[in-house]
């Protein structure tokens, strides 16, 4: 059977972990680690300022305190994506107003957005589905006409870039995710990207518990406490090593995934070109981080019996989001806008197995296995 997901080793990981442990004798959150991950990501994207988290939800929660988000606020996100886009926001007290996709890509419509705009609007959340950028110029638009916030759901998103720009430095925040289906990953880990400085003080705080304690361990103040509200939002300092090891092995994990994504394009071309199905449509203002490979199937029967078909023949792949506009949790508090494209992607798009140690001999097999359903 090949699998789905295998999450990626360098080999450096243990050993970074014993260093967390047995040298530096600092193993709970803002250690060396943490510490050399957030310059590793500063430096490398420009971010002003970034905090290790213990997921991308945490730091979509973190955001959504930041941009003060309250009963009764409205955030337009679109309905394609994870629950925790939208968590994040509702536990705050927002209502969430969910956007149909583009057509092209599963992402935002950015022109769909505007009509949705009331007085209640407090922040636009876009998501760039597989790693692929929205229409972020558009969407930076309105917020500056309307005076909105932006936060970038860039879970999927790291090493991508919009016009040339890192995706999660664009929006006043932006979210990443570290979990082990992600590019680079921890197992379980995240990192909030603060783009308006505005906002690095009480982050800071949110992040530490509600204290002010990492100005405290600066020496900036000569004692410390309770000054907001806050959780324990920071990873252990192991969870960094991990997550380091990684790091320095971006490029070529990024380089070995591209690879695997430009083979299973070729491979399944001709069938594009038949009309049997969709592939990956990469707007000219985005690049492609190789984040996963899907393909987009003309009906539901036939996107049910091609992962059928795919498992009777030992390889797994899998359907990606249930609309949130559909869900159990959200149904009866959506407005009731039909949202076809989105209903769409989640009747129709198949993830394929993807993972750096996926040979190329699997993707010719899968890529075969394919075109054979198709004849
Ligand atoms: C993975 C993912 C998340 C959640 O990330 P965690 O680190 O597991 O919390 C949120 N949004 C999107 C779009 C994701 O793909």
């Amino acid at each position: 059977m090949i699998a789905f997901n295998k999450p990626y080793l360098t080999g450096k990981e243990a050993h970074y972990i014993f260093q967390a442990v047995y040298d530096n004798h600092h193993i709970s959150g803002n250690g060396v680690f943490t510490k050399k991950c957030q310059t590793f990501f500063e430096q490398k994207y420009g971010f002003k300022k970034t905090l290790m988290t213990t997921s991308c939800s945490d730091a979509l929660e973190m955001a959504a305190i930041l941009v003060g988000i309250k009963e009764g606020d409205e955030v337009i996100m679109p309905s394609y994506t994870f629950v925790s886009t939208a968590n994040a926001f509702v536990r705050q007290g927002a209502k969430i107003i969910f956007a149909d996709s583009e057509k092209e890509t599963p992402n935002i419509d950015a022109d769909k957005i505007e009509a949705l705009i009331t007085p209640k609007t407090k922040a636009i959340v876009p998501v760039h589905y597989a790693g692929m950028a929205c229409d972020m110029d558009k969407i930076m638009e309105l917020a500056q006409k309307y005076n909105l916030f932006v936060v970038e759901d860039a879970a999927q998103a790291i090493d991508s870039y919009y016009k040339g720009k890192p995706l999660g430095s664009i929006g006043h925040l932006g979210a990443f995710s570290f979990h082990e289906t992600k590019n680079i990953q921890a197992g379980e880990g995240g990192l909030l990207a603060i783009n308006d400085e505005q906002f690095i003080r009480r982050a800071e705080i949110i992040w530490e518990k509600g204290t002010n304690r990492a100005e405290f361990f600066r020496g900036e103040v000569n004692k410390y406490g309770w000054v907001d509200v806050g959780s324990s939002f920071l990873p252990s300092d192991m969870i960094a090593a991990f997550l380091y090891a990684q790091l320095e092995n971006l490029e070529n994990i990024q380089a070995k995934r591209r690879k695997l994504w430009t083979q299973y394009y070729n491979g399944l071309k001709p069938l594009e070109e038949k009309g049997l199905l969709q592939l990956p449509c990469i707007p000219e203002y985005a690049s492609n981080n190789a984040h996963m490979f899907f393909l987009v199937c003309n009906k539901y029967d036939e996107r049910q019996k091609l992962i059928s078909f795919l498992k009777e023949n030992g390889i797994y792949a899998v359907f990606h989001y249930i609309s949130l506009h559909k869900s159990a949790f959200y149904e009866n508090k959506h407005d009731g806008r039909l949202l076809d494209r989105c209903d769409h992607y989640s009747d129709t798009l198949v993830r394929l197995p993807f993972y750096f140690e996926l040979t190329n001999s699997d993707v010719e097999r899968i890529c075969s296995e394919i075109t054979r359903f198709f004849s």
